[in-house]
């Protein structure tokens, strides 16, 4: 039966293929009395399908490339000590046998068995490794039932049906999103999740289409039933008719022709019809991912997001070594080009494992707590550890420090004195850095914005994080589905914000960037440029189609309409001064 769902539309673009379910709806299986005959036929059927999953995680293992982040490696290792656990193993086996519960019915109840006792230990670790346990009894299920692994869908023989492959889940932690880079899908689906949500960004920098915030979606949809993921609209159509899926298909061949006219700008200068350079510059997770920021054409990092170099360690954070490699590779993968390396940024929606319990996880309001810069302040030693990573990294090339989530001036104060602490560290050790790298502060929070002579004082330059100075702005969780339709771009204290902070800072002379999800939406290009911005950071997939926008765009004309968006308040005069700006 063909029926659509509705959610937040977050990444661009159709995808047409299979429905790949990573969802608890998984476990719904089968349950039957096997008759006592037929019992050791039942656990020589568990044991095949055990047996399958460990080829699958050694062929996993192996075919791991040599730069796929060393967590991937640890989880492989974690799922295959699950798989031989007689917790796991034997207490099922004994459940066939006493009970006589079919395989996939004993499996289940042990899981849930388990899933109690995870459920009622204070170790932060072990509880969270009652995921791995489920994903290992997917795995298992999975194999009982013949049906497509998530081995199989990396396993490169399997390429094409991977490359048909549209995942869907009820949600996507943004260390999960990120182990998908690694991998090749269609198309994402997730039942929660907001248009600037970590997972949602990390979803939109694959350059695939998604849909986050589609209610029940991993409930609705069932293991290969054919989707459609409309991601320009946040619309998922699930067994479609004939008619529908022609179109879709028709429009999907549109918009990979269009994609393919963009790359005719990759070597053209990016300016206004009006002469004006505008720099456009990437937005990054992982070092590697400076090879697509290169090949779009930008002209250096904005944004590289170090938190997530954190994810995924268990029980440590990544020592100075293992930063400075990952730092120094960006920058030479940028060859020459600048970096801005932001200071690690956790909290709200983004988690450290490895700090658990006694973190700021435990706060009663994540994202107004201990994040970001005061988590980093309250933790000099972790700090300055990653500062002189960074520092270290500079020497390799052109490297710049921005920091994240800062409000008053003795925040700015203290990070600078803990800057200056970690070059004479360096300098004590006789390891080299550029001594005149530049600091810059983010200003996501409105108090920054409002208060800018603090930061045009101190900082050598800014970057606008919009995604959290709407979420701040408005008070509303920019990861929140339920609240999703108020986190709104074009409230008009969000637009003075931006206004204020860019002209502020081109009148103190300090250069200025927008780094956030809006420099990377070209519906909001004209109105950035109409307020003087002239440096946008977005993941690499947006550039040409911000560029083409850019291209188009003649700055005097753009400041009449700009100046109306800007003196509108009422929703409606504010739409219509846009509208009149779209025609420019
Ligand atoms: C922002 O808040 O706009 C930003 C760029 O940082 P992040 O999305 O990582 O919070
Ligand atoms: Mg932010």
């Amino acid at each position: 039966m063909s029926f659509s769902l509705h959610g937040i539309p977050v990444s661009r673009g159709i995808a047409i293929g299979r429905a790949y379910l990573i969802a608890p709806a998984a476990l719904d299986v089968d349950h039957y009395l096997v008759e006592p005959p037929q019992i050791e036929g039942e656990i020589e059927r568990f044991r095949a399908a055990l047996k399958a999953v460990q080829s699958e995680l050694e062929r996993l293992s192996e075919d791991l490339s040599a730069d796929a982040p060393s967590e991937v490696g640890a989880f492989i290792n974690v799922h295959t000590m699950i798989l031989n656990d007689a917790m796991l193993v034997q207490e099922t086996m004994d459940l066939i046998r006493t009970r006589r519960y079919n395989v996939e019915w004993a499996l289940t109840e042990q899981l849930e068995r388990l899933s109690r006792h995870f459920d009622d230990i204070e170790d932060e670790y072990l509880r969270e490794r009652k995921a791995d346990v489920q994903q290992v009894v997917e795995r298992i299920l999975k194999a009982l039932a013949g049906a497509s692994s998530a081995a199989a869908l990396v396993d490169g023989a399997n390429g094409d049906a991977r490359d048909e492959m549209i995942v869907v889940a009820h949600d996507i932690s943004p260390a999960d999103m990120l182990q998908f880079k690694t991998q090749t899908f269609q198309g994402f689906v997730t039942d929660l999740g907001g248009r600037t949500s970590h997972t949602a960004i990390v979803a939109r920098s694959l350059g695939i289409p998604a849909a986050v915030g589609v209610a029940h979606a991993s409930a609705l949809i069932r293991q290969d039933d054919l989707i459609i993921v409309d991601g320009d609209h946040g619309i998922v159509i699930v067994d479609p008719a004939p008619i529908v899926l022609e179109e879709y298909s028709y429009r999907q061949s549109e918009k990979l022709l269009e994609q393919k006219k963009l790359q005719r700008l990759k070597f053209s200068p990016t300016q206004t019809l009006c002469g004006t350079k505008i720099s456009l510059l990437a937005n990054i997770e992982l070092p590697e991912d400076a090879r697509a920021a290169v090949e779009a054409g930008a002209v250096g990092v904005g944004l590289f997001r170090t938190e997530f170099l954190f994810m995924n360690h268990k029980d440590r954070l990544p020592e100075e070594e293992e930063q400075f490699e990952a730092y120094k590779r960006a920058v030479e993968l940028m060859g020459g080009l600048p970096v801005t390396i932001r200071t690690i940024d956790v909290g709200a929606d983004k988690p450290l494992d490895a700090i658990g319990a006694e973190g700021y996880e435990s706060a009663p309001n994540p994202a107004l707590g201990l994040r970001a810069i005061r988590w980093s302040l309250s933790e000099p030693q972790m700090f300055l550890t990653q500062l002189r990573a960074i520092l270290r990294a500079s020497a390799f090339g052109q490297v710049r420090i921005l920091v994240p989530m800062l409000a008053h001036a003795q925040e700015i104060d203290q990070t600078l004195d803990l800057i200056r602490e970690a070059k004479r560290q360096l300098d004590d050790a006789g390891l080299p850095y550029d001594p005149g790298v530049r600091i810059g502060a983010m200003i996501e929070i409105p108090a920054a914005a409002i208060a800018l002579p603090l930061f045009l004082k101190r900082v050598d330059f800014l970057s606008i994080g919009t995604n959290d100075l709407i979420q701040y702005t408005l008070a509303i969780d920019r990861a929140d589905n339920a609240v999703a339709h108020l986190y709104d771009p074009l409230h008009p204290a969000v637009l003075h914000l931006i206004a204020f902070t860019l002209r502020e800072a081109k009148r103190a002379g300090v250069s200025v960037s927008v780094c956030g999800e809006m420099a990377g939406d070209p519906q909001l290009t004209r109105l950035l440029l109409g307020m003087g911005l002239t440096e946008f950071s977005m993941h690499p997939s947006q550039l040409l189609v911000v560029k083409q926008e850019i291209l188009r765009a003649n700055l005097p004309m753009l400041e009449k309409p700009v100046a109306d968006v800007l003196a509108a308040f009422e929703p409606e005069e504010v739409q219509a001064a846009l509208r009149c700006l779209g025609q420019v």
